[in-house]
């Protein structure tokens, strides 16, 4: 058994406190936030109470959608989702994604607020041809908005 309990705890997911969404209205973007986060620091461990709370609202940023009370799995899809070079990217929100596109260009992100989540980086992302192709997507991306 690869993943017992003994694993488990070094392998704890995390993710963004505050997510960009797709809103299901518009398609523009979203956020969602949790009450029970407010004040945290900007990433949560599942080991957080708060992690299982469906106390999730979200906001459109350009239509008049909202909702809460939601879990997280009843979250619209993640707003950021770009891909190049046969792979997809998705990021929690805009820092985060802001973040992987230093990390894929090679640049230190010890000290970004986002820059642990780099180690959940994944594999098809750091290949020599896709990092590249993903980083100027990522660039792209950013610079659009
Ligand atoms: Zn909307």
């Amino acid at each position: 058994m690869l993943n017992g309990p003994s694993h488990a705890r070094y392998d704890h997911r995390c993710r963004a406190r505050d997510l960009h969404v797709r809103c299901p209205r518009c398609h523009g973007r979203a956020l969602a936030t949790k009450d029970s986060e407010q004040g945290q620091s900007v990433l949560i461990s599942e080991l957080a109470g708060t992690w299982d709370v469906a106390d999730w609202q979200v906001r459109c940023d350009s239509c008049p959608y909202r909702t809460s009370g939601l879990a997280f799995e009843a979250l619209p899809a993640l707003f950021y989702r770009l891909a190049a070079g046969g792979v997809e990217l998705w990021a929690y929100n805009r820092d985060h994604l802001e973040m992987l596109g230093r990390f894929l260009e090679g640049r230190d992100v010890d000290h970004h607020p986002y820059g642990w989540l780099a180690t959940y980086a994944h594999k098809d992302w750091l290949t020599k041809k896709n990092r590249s192709a993903l980083a100027r997507a990522v660039g792209a991306a950013l610079h659009l908005e």
